[in-house]
Formats: C-alpha cells, sequence, structure tokens
C-alpha cells in the first residue's frame, strides 16, 4: 500500500494492482459474459472491474484463478460455517454418494435431520426446500393460505432472497405479496403501520439480526414490540432465522426470548450443500399433512436430496455443536471489539457491527443502528478497504461483510488485525478528509 492523500487516486491505484494481479479471473469474466448476462448468475458476487473467481478452498483458505491464497473471512455468506471440505461433512457426503443419490424416493435420512432440526431451534414440525428463499417463500404463502390475508409486514434494509430485498427502495422482481415496509429499530414507526394495516396482514418477517443489510441487530425492545404488535393485529411472527440461527444455540430470537410462530433457515445447516427450512407451530404446520383431504400441496425435487440430509446432520451433531456455537461467537464478539478498538485508537471513520460470528464493517462512526444509518457509509472508503484487505490476503463480501467459519482461528484474527491495522496507518491521511460520520 502507498501513501496517497486523495481518496480517488488511491482508489485507482488499487483497482489498477487488483487488475494487474488478476488477468485469470478478468479473462473467466470476460468469457462468462458470453452466456451470462454480465458474466453472472448471482448479483451479489459482482463488482467492478470485475470478480475475482477462486479456484479451491480448503479450511479457511482460498487460492484463486491466478493462485494467490487468501483468509477466507466471507464464509459464503454465512453458509460456509463448517469451512472447506470439513473432515466430517466431506465422509458424510462420501457415503451418501457411495448409496447413490436422487431415489426420486423417501429416505432415511430426512426424517432424523428433521427430528434434529426441530428439536435445536425449537420447531414443533418443519419442512426443508432448497434455499432461504424458497423457505420464506412458503412461510409467507402459508401465512397467506391460513389468513385470506395478503399483506405482509416487511422492514426496510431487510433482505430475505432474491425476491424479498428490501434494502434501497425495493426490487420490481419482488414477488406479489402486499408488502407494507416498516421501519427497523423504530417501536413507533412500526407500530403507526400495524395500527393502520394490521387488519391486512397476514405474516410480520424479520431478521432478528439484518445480515445483508449490514449486520444490524435488532434492538430487543424492537424485538418484543414487533412480535406483540403482530400478535395484536391476528398477524404470524416469522422469524427469518436464515443467517442468524448460527448465532444461539437455538437461534437469535430464543436467545432473546421470542419464539415466533413459523422460521425459516437456511444456509450452514445443510452443511454447506443447497438448503432451506420452514417450521414451527405444528397447527399451522399441519396443514401440509398430505394425509388431509384439504391438505396444501409443498413440492421439490431436491426437498431431501441426501447429500444435504447427511451433510446437515453430521453437520449438527458432530461438528456445530451447542458449545461450538457459542465458542464460535464468542471469538467473533472478541474480534469485533478488537478490531473496534484499532479504529477508535486511530479516531478512523470505522465501524464493525454484528454479533458473534458475523460481521459487517461500515465507514463511518456510527453509531449505526439502522438501515438509513448503514446507508451513510462512505462508499469509496468501503471500496477502498475491500481491494486493500484483498491485496493482504482476504476474501470478504464486497460490501464489508464477514462471517467466520469455525476454521477461522487465533492465527487468522491477529493477521487481520494487523492488515486494519496497516490499512488505518497508511490510509489515515485520507480520514481527514471525509465527511464526519
Ligand atoms: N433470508 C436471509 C436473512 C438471507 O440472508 C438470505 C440470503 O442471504 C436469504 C433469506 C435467502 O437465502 P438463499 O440465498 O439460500 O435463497
Amino acid at each position: 500500500m502507498r501513501i496517497n492523500s486523495d481518496l480517488d487516486a488511491a482508489l485507482a491505484e488499487a483497482r489498477a494492482d487488483y487488475v494487474a494481479r488478476n488477468p485469470r479471473s478478468a479473462a473467466r469474466y470476460r468469457d462468462a459474459t458470453a452466456a451470462m448476462p454480465g458474466g453472472n448468475t448471482r448479483t451479489v458476487l459482482h463488482y467492478d472491474p470485475f470478480p475475482l473467481a477462486m479456484a479451491r478452498g480448503a479450511g479457511c483458505r482460498l487460492w484463486d484463478l491466478d493462485g494467490a491464497e487468501y483468509i477466507d473471512l466471507l464464509g459464503e455468506f454465512t453458509a460456509g460455517l463448517y469451512g472447506h471440505s470439513h473432515p466430517v461433512i466431506r465422509a458424510a457426503i462420501d457415503r451418501a454418494l457411495d448409496g447413490g443419490i436422487g431415489f426420486g424416493a423417501s429416505n432415511a435420512l430426512e426424517g432424523r435431520f428433521a427430528a434434529l432440526v426441530c428439536e435445536r431451534f425449537g420447531l414443533e414440525l418443519v419442512r426443508f426446500t432448497n434455499s432461504g428463499t424458497e423457505a420464506n417463500l412458503m412461510a409467507l404463502s402459508l401465512a397467506c393460505a391460513v389468513s385470506g390475508r395478503r399483506g405482509v409486514m416487511v422492514f426496510g434494509g431487510g433482505y430475505h432472497g432474491g425476491v424479498f430485498t428490501f434494502a434501497g427502495g425495493g426490487s420490481p422482481i419482488n414477488a406479489p405479496f402486499d408488502f407494507v415496509v416498516a421501519p427497523y429499530n423504530d417501536i413507533a414507526g412500526t407500530q403507526a403501520l400495524l395500527d393502520r394495516h394490521g387488519g391486512s396482514l397476514a405474516a410480520v418477517i424479520l431478521e432478528p439480526m439484518q445480515g445483508s443489510g449490514g449486520c444490524l441487530p435488532a434492538d430487543p425492545d424492537f424485538l418484543r414490540a414487533v412480535a406483540d404488535g403482530a400478535r395484536a393485529v391476528g398477524a404470524l411472527l416469522v422469524l427469518d432465522e436464515v443467517m442468524t440461527s448460527r448465532l444461539a444455540p437455538g437461534g437469535l430470537g430464543a436467545a432473546r426470548g421470542v419464539t415466533p410462530d413459523l422460521m425459516t433457515l437456511g444456509k450452514y445447516i445443510g452443511g454447506g450443500m443447497s438448503f432451506g427450512a420452514f417450521g414451527g407451530r405444528a397447527d399451522l404446520m399441519d396443514r401440509f399433512d398430505p394425509r388431509r383431504p384439504d391438505a396444501l400441496p409443498h413440492a421439490g425435487t431436491f426437498n431431501n436430496n441426501v447429500l444435504t440430509m447427511a451433510a446437515g446432520l453430521a453437520g449438527l451433531t458432530e461438528v456445530f455443536t451447542p458449545d461450538a456455537a457459542a465458542a464460535l461467537n464468542t471469538r467473533g464478539e472478541a474480534l469485533r471489539t478488537r478490531l473496534n478498538a484499532l479504529c477508535r485508537a486511530a479516531d478512523a471513520p470505522l465501524t464493525f457491527t454484528g454479533i458473534g460470528s458475523m460481521l459487517a464493517v461500515h465507514t463511518q462512526r456510527g453509531p449505526i443502528a439502522t438501515p438509513s444509518d448503514a446507508g451513510r457509509d462512505h462508499a469509496g472508503m468501503k471500496e477502498l478497504l475491500f481491494f486493500d484487505l484483498l491485496a493482504a490476503g482476504f476474501w470478504m463480501a464486497r460490501r464489508g461483510m464477514m462471517a467466520l467459519s469455525l476454521p477461522v482461528g487465533d492465527a487468522e484474527c491477529d493477521r487481520l488485525a494487523a492488515a486494519l491495522g496497516e490499512f488505518l496507518t497508511v490510509r489515515a491521511p485520507l480520514f481527514a478528509r471525509l465527511p464526519a460520520g
């Protein structure tokens, strides 16, 4: 890193270095644009001038197409909790492969896995899907079917999948529910909307900590107020714990004393294979019981695929035990505290938010409690931090998110603290020129 007191010049230099270091990623990107719009099939992974492409991973390490090594701090946006090729997960998948996949029939694993997921997350009944998006689609569709209502309260800045995007004014391709967008971490603002729209709401869905929105924890009072408010208007409370279920042994809602009517799950619970689940109150989930004459249909070719069932079962029983969940989060808490202490000591406009093993860096001084606070992040400084950490050998989300995987240890945390320290020193001349946070 060279000292440069002009942010635009520093960014141009960092991008040029990136381009020079990554010819194979650049070529892959160019080739991929021939068959995919923007060379991309997963929007979050795109950034200018072109996204880095990875060739392989092991433990908490990744190697890009040009051979550079990185400490993987992204952990596949929380789905990669076990790290790359964890031996227990790997063995479970190998065993499953030995027995053949895609039976077109029920298998021996799905009932055991379902029982485990129910016990762990306090659900009476559960059903599996292939993604968190699909889990939310099913949970909200169920809420509409049982209530006869079409309204769904969501929260600005929230993310529940590609067709449930509520940051920055929402998305034109959101699923066609009648959404009411309430302000996250604002009890009075939310209550006002509940008062106005309560009679039409089938469900209120929220993340107990907004993950994609920048690791913004729900204030515990807010969470309780939303739960009480939903019940008061006869709407189902759906907790989207697709990311946050890793933050406490039974999920973050349980840690906060909030029991939802329905919970949605995803990411790491399938051991790194495609996964989603929705579950909760038996009287609601029973509507899918195919023995009923009026059963609601719920299909999905891969819902019970043996790779996910095997990997998920092995992961939750043998690796990510409640004790392991607590230990990972203690590590994450310590790391976030340490990184924030470095930023404060340098009087830098950087703040790390989050809970436990999920962190997000914001390029401002904070406090950062709401999506509109997070919206004040300095975009250029965030991009520079991303490219500087990449050059120092750290892989994280372009938007600043990190999710610790189990193989991330003290040595990796020490290296990150040192890299951040260098960024704070080398880029200090830029900080004075940023608007006050
Ligand atoms: N809900 C939350 C809170 C998420 O963070 C995500 C994905 O990031 C989803 C749902 C969607 O999950 P998937 O990407 O598996 O469809």
